[in-house]
């Protein structure tokens, strides 16, 4: 492993000693400049003649970069160059993102990853980060010891049993990390060397990879049960050992391993799952959005839910944290929140093959105060009809489950019903919005999980807001990994949600805004780490610093992607 050292010099800009020359440094994607190198620097790095004569800025690059990149219209198409882009020129890479956030975040992370990860075995071209296999049993740690940099603070593994809602996508789902890795770095400045995406390779039970002759996973059924475990228990040492620094983000684990593996390790590891409680951070700062909007309280509001998976539950639990917050009695805030699977109403007289959803089941009781039935499996539709929600949150994974019927009755008794159709890609949303928008008369709160342009409704152009987790991780890490923060807990991302909110001014909460633009996500990032870190030492799981040198910090461990003066 190779140490990556950016000292800043005696004028305050950055600068590193770069340690390879010629050939070998052009085709280092952390080191290379490209045609930005100086003629000076050319002389000195064994470049004279390697590169035609121009020097050019990394502004000139970043104009020249996007035209290569948008010049193919496909997205899977813009996906491969900018991949292609990456492995030459990383700081290009991130500062091309960081200029355009908006139009390439669909790009490098949902909908087009979600592409990417099903077609990963016939576009292969280069690995980013390490495949931990079954065949590396006894030795993760050295496999871990091939990572390209020693300094990793920031691991995203993925097991690839969910990807986005799109199942066992096996090795392919290689994409949701680098994805998620590359949105730490454009979004709370994570140097790209302090990132390792990991492939937890353990096979797959999705037939049609196995049966492609293509596919480049580790070729066998899933492995299960204690196999699994112990290898999971490898990976986290080998982590510890090799990498002590670093924060283990899970992504894309299924429910029943998402669950346990953040119970099992949280205590042991600086760890947190982002489906489970990123989603919950964004989702919460919806709805906090929303209530400022409509003018109802947080605590009085009430939630339905589709969807009793690692976001849905993820969600409840936040929700239940904030309402006992405001002052409500568990019963007064579980009462407001209803939960549905794919069997209907979570209600105790039912039997759950997952524990977790026990927790959140109403008694039968409830059911029948409201008029309901509860030996009867209790719909969409009849929940909102006895109900009346102000808020419907889908995650379900499953399209057009919020039917025509069940929203417009929402609407008939509330006059901003806020509606998440948060499953992903775009195919998975429980409703189109252009179609929320039509039965709700242009009223709906919406936001969706992955981007959808602007409904036109009458005289009116209606945006619609993401709820998209990367408001929350990137400075949830940050802020972790600055205040030395020794554990990663639920209220956190309560935190998060809460300066994402601030985020919003009077003037965007009139316009109807859910969150703040996307453009602003470094701001965003700062704001969320500061609020996260000083929570983080509030609860004293973290060491206490003066709020002012708190954000000095924060400030200075965000990378800016421009190029460091190199020391000659
Ligand atoms: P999951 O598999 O853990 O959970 C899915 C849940 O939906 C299960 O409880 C299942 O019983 C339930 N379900 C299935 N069919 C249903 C139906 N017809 N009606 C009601 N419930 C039904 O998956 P997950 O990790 O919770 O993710 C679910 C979806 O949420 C995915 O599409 C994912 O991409 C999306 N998601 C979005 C965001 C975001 O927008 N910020 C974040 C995380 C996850």
């Amino acid at each position: 492993m190779a140490r990556y050292e950016l000292a800043i010099g005696e004028d305050g800009k950055p600068e590193v000693h770069v340690p390879h020359r010629g050939h070998r440094l052009l085709e280092n994607n952390i080191y290379n400049h490209g045609t930005a190198f100086t003629l000076e620097q050319r002389e000195a790095l064994g470049l004279a003649g390697m590169l035609p004569a121009a020097v050019r800025t990394l502004e000139h690059q970043v104009q020249r970069a996007y035209g290569h990149v948008t010049a193919n219209e496909h997205p899977l198409a813009r996906y491969l160059a900018l991949a292609d882009l990456e492995s030459r020129n990383a700081t290009l890479y991130y500062r091309l993102i960081v200029e355009h956030l908006e139009e390439f975040l669909p790009i490098v992370y949902t909908p087009t990853v979600g592409r990417a990860c099903q077609k990963y075995s016939h576009l292969f071209r280069r690995g980013r980060g390490l495949w931990i296999t079954p065949n590396h049993r006894g030795r993760i740690a050295a496999v871990l010891r091939n990572a390209p940099y020693e300094d990793v603070r920031l691991i995203c593994v993925t097991d690839n049993e969910r990807i986005l809602g799109l199942g066992d996508q096996g090795a392919g789902g290689m994409g949701i990390p680098v994805g998620k890795l590359d949105l730490y770095v454009v979004g709370a400045g994570i140097h790209p060397t302090q990132t390792l995406p990991i492939s937890f390779d353990v096979g797959t039970d999705n037939q049609e990879l196995l049966d492609d002759p293509f596919y480049i996973g580790w070729r066998g059924k899933r492995l299960r049960g204690e196999a699994y475990d112990e290898l999971v228990e490898e990976l986290v040492t080998g982590i510890q050992e090799v990498f002590p620094k670093a924060l283990l983000q899970w992504e894309d684990f299924k429910k029943a391993n998402a669950f346990d593996l953040l119970d099992r390790y949280d205590e042991r590891i600086l760890s947190f799952n982002d489906d489970i409680q990123g989603t919950a951070g964004i989702a919460l700062a919806g709805v906090v959005a929303a209530s400022r909007i409509s003018g109802t309280p947080m605590e009085q509001q009430r939630i339905v839910m589709l969807g009793a998976g690692a976001a849905g539950i993820g969600i409840a639990r936040i929700l239940a944290a904030e309402l006992d917050q405001l002052g409500l009695t568990e019963e007064q805030a579980k009462r407001s929140v209803a939960i549905l699977d794919s069997e209907g109403l979570l209600v105790d007289n039912r039997s759950y093959r997952d524990a977790y959803k026990t927790k959140f089941a109403w008694p039968a009781a409830w059911a029948r105060d409201l008029g309901l039935d509860p030996d009867q499996p209790i719909d969409l539709l009849d929940i909102v009809k006895a109900m009346k929600p102000t808020v419907l949150i889908g995650t379900s994974g499953v399209p057009n489950t919020f039917s025509e019927a069940a929203v417009r009755e929402m609407a008939r008794h509330c006059e901003r019903p806020a509606i998440f159709p948060f499953s992903n890609p775009n195919s998975k949303a429980e409703a189109l919005p252009s179609d929320l928008v039509e039965w709700t008369e242009g009223r709906a709160l919406i936001a969706s999980g992955s981007p959808f342009d602007p409904v036109a409704y009458h005289d009116k152009t209606i945006d619609i807001a993401q709820g998209n987790n990367v408001y929350v991780f990137p400075g949830v890490g940050l802020g972790a990994l600055v205040s030395g923060a020794t554990k990663i807990v639920d209220s956190m991302f309560a935190a998060a949600a809460h300066a994402i909110g601030a985020q919003l001014g009077d003037d965007d909460v009139a316009a109807g805004r859910l969150y703040p633009p996307l453009s602003d996500l470094r701001s965003i990032s700062r704001a969320v780490a500061i609020e996260v870190g000083q929570h983080a030492m509030k609860l004293g799981l973290a060491p206490r610093v003066d709020a002012a040198e708190f954000e000095a910090r924060v400030d200075a461990a965000m990378w800016f992607p421009e190029y460091a003066r190199i020391k000659l």
